[in-house]
């Protein structure tokens, strides 16, 4: 099986092969750090952080990286119009960002650069461009010359002529062409700024994630993703002031998810229906939210309704109640996973686990197809039927037992790479709990034997109410997760 994945450059799925065998060098634009992140922003985070898992889960060496843009216009205007410095702004903006892709259970990059603490990268980056004439100086700004490259609008697939004509950007005259952009301006008065050949000033937005890329992955990565709308021009202009440079190929897979609706509407402040990642997971895990956004193909649109996410509740709910389950069922299996595979299995056996091991092996090929997690998820749920047939047999013999402790296994394989699953220490979580069950059965057996049925009774409903079931039986009471 080979993993391919749709490149934006090529427009093509292709087969994925590192610049590096067994490395993957994978930078992600991260947030600028002026207001908490959104909903819209929160799908990329997710998805890229699935695909990272999955890169690991096949054995890559994953290097990701994620920037913070913690200089730019909006937090100046911000920083200006609330009059607090900018650290200030960004600082509590960065810390509010980390809290929220722990909420959603996405893996911290390996490194999380800041545009500020960059400078001195960015500037010489912006020299290099100069000194080959591929950028020009007016009055302390710096300009990248988009005429220069031969090859812009090539990932976009857009034409200069016709983004010029088509254009909305208003006119600079400090430009010598519309398209041209910054790649240092000039300080205005009240701006932080930063010592440059040019002048005080701060960098523009896309030559910091060149200058930061290359700071920690080298001149050639593997993989560069973001949302769709950063296809242009920011990546454009990433690409053309990178490969001005260095004369090699700077991106080899370029990624990027879709768009984001909230009913069916484009999400905005000014329409009332802005959703910050910060209200979202007040009313939902974050568990649910990512199990919302891997239902859909990651390039796909993805409308965001209240149904939909209650719909991802109920799945989240149902995982986790034949985890615990799976759990319960195995609390006394002696079985490991080695002993596991000397097992001989029945007849019977061996065609139960290859009915599973099929559904297990459709999960992982789906994930090899450019990440179809919607139909990778789909193929999931059809496993937990299957090995919920095997859980709802009463007694599971040894056998079955055997069947389960694998099963157990994939699932926690397979949750390393989705992270839909809870996993709050279960083994200890699980134990606890059997060993207080074991106490309350015991004194409601006593309780019964005194033939106290009331208080019995109010034991049973109360568990039932936090959804523990209790069958009474002749040996004795057993209990269940409901
Ligand atoms: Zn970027």
């Amino acid at each position: 099986m080979v993993l391919k994945l749709y490149n934006t450059f090529t427009k093509t799925k292709e087969e994925f092969v590192p610049v590096e065998p067994g490395k993957v060098k994978f930078y992600v634009c991260g947030p600028t750090v002026y207001d908490y992140i959104h909903i819209g922003n929160a799908r990329a985070f997710i998805v890229f952080d699935v695909l990272r898992r999955f890169l690991k889960y096949l054995n890559y060496d994953v290097t990701y990286v994620m920037n913070l843009t913690d200089i730019d216009d909006r937090i100046i205007e911000r920083s200006l119009k609330e009059g607090i410095p900018a650290t200030e702004i960004t600082e509590k903006y960065t810390r509010a960002f980390f809290e929220d892709i722990d909420a959603l259970g996405i893996q911290r990059a390996d490194v999380h650069p800041k545009a500020t603490e960059h400078v001195k990268q960015i500037v010489a980056l912006i020299q290099k461009l100069l000194d080959k004439s591929w950028a020009y100086q007016v009055n302390g700004d710096v300009y990248y010359d988009v005429s220069s490259f031969k090859n812009y609008g090539k990932l976009s697939g857009k034409k200069i002529s016709d983004l010029v004509a088509g254009s909305r950007v208003a006119v600079d005259e400090k430009k010598r062409n519309p398209l041209d952009f910054a790649l240092w301006k000039n300080q205005k008065p009240g701006e932080p700024a930063w010592e440059s050949p040019w002048g005080l000033g701060r960098p523009g937005w896309h030559i910091e994630c060149s200058a930061m890329s290359m700071t920690y992955l080298g001149e050639s990565l593997d993989i560069h993703a973001g949302g769709i709308d950063l296809v242009f021009p920011h990546h454009e202009n990433e690409i053309a002031q990178s490969e001005s440079v260095t004369g090699k190929k700077f991106v080899k897979y370029w990624l990027h998810n879709g768009f984001l609706e909230i009913d069916g509407e484009k999400m905005a402040k000014s329409l009332g229906n802005y959703r910050t990642v910060k209200q979202v997971v007040k009313d939902f895990p974050g568990v649910v939210v990512r199990l919302f956004f891997l239902q859909k193909h990651y390039r796909n649109p993805i409308d965001f309704t209240l149904e939909g996410m209650r719909a991802a509740e109920s799945a989240v709910a149902r995982l986790k109640t034949f985890y615990e389950n799976l759990d319960h069922a195995l609390l006394d299996a002696k079985a490991d996973q080695q002993d596991l595979e000397k097992q001989v299995l029945s007849k019977s056996g061996i065609a139960t686990r290859d009915v599973l091991e099929n559904f297990f092996q459709t999960i992982i090929e789906s994930l090899f197809d450019d990440l179809n997690t919607p139909v990778a998820l789909s193929h999931l749920f059809d496993f937990v039927r299957e090995s919920n047939k095997l859980l709802s047999k009463e007694p599971v013999s040894e056998e079955e037992k055997r069947i389960l402790l694998w099963v157990r296994e994939k699932i926690r394989e397979l949750n390393s790479i989705f992270g839909i699953i809870e996993e709050k220490n279960p083994s200890i979580a699980t134990a606890l709990v059997n060993e207080v069950m074991k106490i309350l059965i015991s004194v409601r057996n006593d309780l019964r034997s005194k033939k106290q049925w009331e208080l019995a009774d109010k034991i049973r409903d109360e568990l039932n109410k936090v959804g523990i079931a209790l069958e009474d039986k002749g040996s004795g009471s057993e209990w269940r997760m409901r």
